[in-house]
């Protein structure tokens, strides 16, 4: 405010020539409130198996229902918590937010299936992240391995070893670990063999071409190859068309995940589609 009030005084920071940055600014002094205020809400995506068509797990995508900005996705928002630290407070509201779903449905007789967050790399060096989802876990009386956690390769470059020590931990409560955007970061081949993960997610950008594009399909085979082999899943994200979810199944990917089956809904969508339990190409 003091900088807005303070015209032609502080230069370095000019609204007018970067209105973007205005509004970054009222979401980063926002957020503290959306977080505790209910202004966050989680959409859920689900992952379905290409052998039957089962809805196998579902992922957490966090949204932020802003008064006066509407639907704000998390792109715009993320990368600000990230920033100013408010991750560790969000991450902890999207675990607990997936323990009181994944209660909710137990509660209603609902077979469950794993519901999966997306953790970030700041998130992966709080050495007590694992003990706080432990006693989220526990205060919902959810199993762990309905929790599953999506990493990325980048957020395993600040500290390999900090990292490792936390999943390895996050692996021995009994979590499902996921590495998402396969093959579209800094891929170092020594992660997936030294870090406990149980599925491999391949970037949506090897999926958009692949019908036309010979390289992206010979990659993609490669690494359902190399993940069956080590003994991990793979799920296909982004799949948008029947052609891809065909091509991907011949391929022998075991799941996958776009708008084709479902965009992700909101929580009462996603019970419903759990208790219809498949989802098939249509
Ligand atoms: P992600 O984890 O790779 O999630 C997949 C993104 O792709 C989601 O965008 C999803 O809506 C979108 N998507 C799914 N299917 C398709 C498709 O068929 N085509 C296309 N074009 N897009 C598809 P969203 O929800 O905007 O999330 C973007 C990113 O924000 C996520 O990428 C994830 O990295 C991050 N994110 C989301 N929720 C959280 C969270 O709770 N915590 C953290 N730290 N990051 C989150
Ligand atoms: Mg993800
Ligand atoms: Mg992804």
């Amino acid at each position: 405010q003091s900088k807005r009030s303070g015209r032609g005084r502080y230069t370095f920071y000019d609204p007018a020539l970067n209105p973007a940055s205005d509004r970054l600014l009222h979401l980063e002094q926002r957020l503290p409130k959306a977080i505790v205020g209910h202004e966050l809400v989680l959409h859920f995506q689900p992952k379905v198996r290409l052998d039957d068509y089962r809805i196998v797990g579902f992922e957490a995508l966090v949204r932020w229902q802003h008064p006066e900005f509407g639907l704000i996705y998390p792109n715009d928002f993320i990368p600000l918590a990230e920033h100013s630290g408010q991750i560790i407070e969000l991450g902890d509201w999207v675990v607990t937010a997936c323990c009181r779903q994944l209660a909710d449905w137990q509660a209603a007789g609902l077979e469950l299936v794993p519901i999966a967050c997306n953790i970030s790399a700041k998130q992966l060096l709080d050495d007590e992240l694992p003990e706080r989802i432990a006693g989220f876990l526990a205060a919902s009386g959810i199993a762990a391995r309905y929790l599953e956690v999506e990493i990325t390769e980048n957020s395993l470059i600040e500290s390999i070893e900090v990292a490792g020590h936390v999943l390895g931990k996050l692996a021995g409560l009994g979590l499902q670990i996921a590495l998402d955007g396969f093959g579209n970061g800094l891929s170092n081949l020594s992660h997936i063999r030294s870090l406990p993960i149980d599925s491999l997610k391949i970037d949506r950008s090897f999926i958009s071409d692949i019908r036309n594009s010979p390289d992206d399909a010979v990659i993609v085979s490669s690494i359902i190859t190399l993940a069956h082999n080590l003994k991990m899943r793979v799920v296909a994200e982004g799949v948008e068309m029947l052609d891809q979810l065909i091509h991907l199944k011949t391929a022998g990917c075991d799941e996958v995940q776009g708008y084709y089956l479902s965009r992700p809904v909101t929580a009462i969508a996603a019970g419903q589609l759990l208790l219809r339990s498949t989802l098939a190409p249509t």
